[in-house]
């Protein structure tokens, strides 16, 4: 059984700042090893359930964040970027289930750090009229492919926000964010184990759990930081601007989506 992990930093035990997630600081050389560590608990409780193939994606700014050297043996691991699917790339139809560990709560919304995949540029996603965060969004192109996220990790916030989306996926709330920048965290040791017993238990029932299905067309609003990124993104052929800081598409496939706002993100360091 093939098991896909994405693993993301800001829902990470003890992971409250920003510059916890920016290379080439003190900080991140910590939150990255306890960032590696969580992926390590969740592989461990995976293979103790039966899985036999881990495929691991660092899904976090850079993409560059896992220590490769200090991984479970029994996974590889997909850096770097850009990538096809961000946050989803390698992942097909062979795997059983997808954990998205480390996951934070869409812009817009209460939670640690809270935003969805460019904080400096989206203040809101919305898909076919819903809020979609990150979770959302690429837990939605999880099952495109037909393949359902089973389990999470992050703060209460973002417990709240996938419990409605993937009803029967287990949820491991490390932390309760206080505010943007200030949560109360379990400690590292204790996440780890209980992400270690979530993911047996998730594998154990990946059967149970339904696929998040978006059929097309798929309607997408991006709300934007400012009037000028709006500017920028209608210069995307296929966006229409209805208010002067939101642009709309529609795609006919998650993948799609998924696509269009990644380049959008890259096009926003032009207003940085
Ligand atoms: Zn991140």
């Amino acid at each position: 059984m093939r098991i896909y992990i994405s693993s993301d930093i800001e829902g990470v035990a003890g992971v409250v700042h920003g510059e916890q997630g920016r290379p080439g600081n003190p900080e991140h050389e910590r939150a990255r090893r306890l960032m590696t560590a969580e992926v390590n608990a969740a592989i461990a409780g995976a293979v103790d359930a039966g899985a036999t193939e881990i495929l691991v994606n660092d899904s976090h700014g850079p993409m560059r964040n896992l220590l490769i050297e200090d991984l479970d043996s029994r996974a590889r691991l997909i850096s770097g970027k850009p990538k096809p699917v961000s946050m989803m790339e390698g992942l097909d139809a062979g795997f059983a289930g997808v954990f998205a560990l480390g996951f934070h709560a869409r812009a817009g919304s209460h939670g640690i750090l809270a935003h969805t995949i460019n904080g400096f540029a989206f203040a809101r996603v919305t898909v076919n009229g819903r809020d979609f965060g990150e979770s959302g969004l690429y837990g939605a192109y999880a099952g495109e492919v037909g393949v359902p996220v089973i389990l999470f990790s992050g703060d209460d916030c973002l417990k709240a926000e996938v419990g409605p989306l993937f009803p029967g996926a287990e949820v491991v709330e490390v932390k309760r964010a206080i505010m943007n920048s200030c949560a109360e965290s379990m400690t590292p040791k204790a996440a780890r184990e209980a992400i270690r017993a979530a993911a047996g238990r998730a594998v154990g029932r990946v059967k149970e759990i339904k696929p998040l299905r978006v059929p097309p067309p798929i309607a997408v609003r991006v709300q934007l930081n400012s009037v000028a990124l709006a500017d920028l993104m209608s210069l995307l052929p296929g966006t229409e601007r209805p208010v002067p800081e939101a642009v709309t598409f529609t795609a006919g496939s998650m993948r799609n989506v998924i696509r269009t706002l990644n380049c959008m993100s890259a096009m926003s360091f032009m207003l940085r």
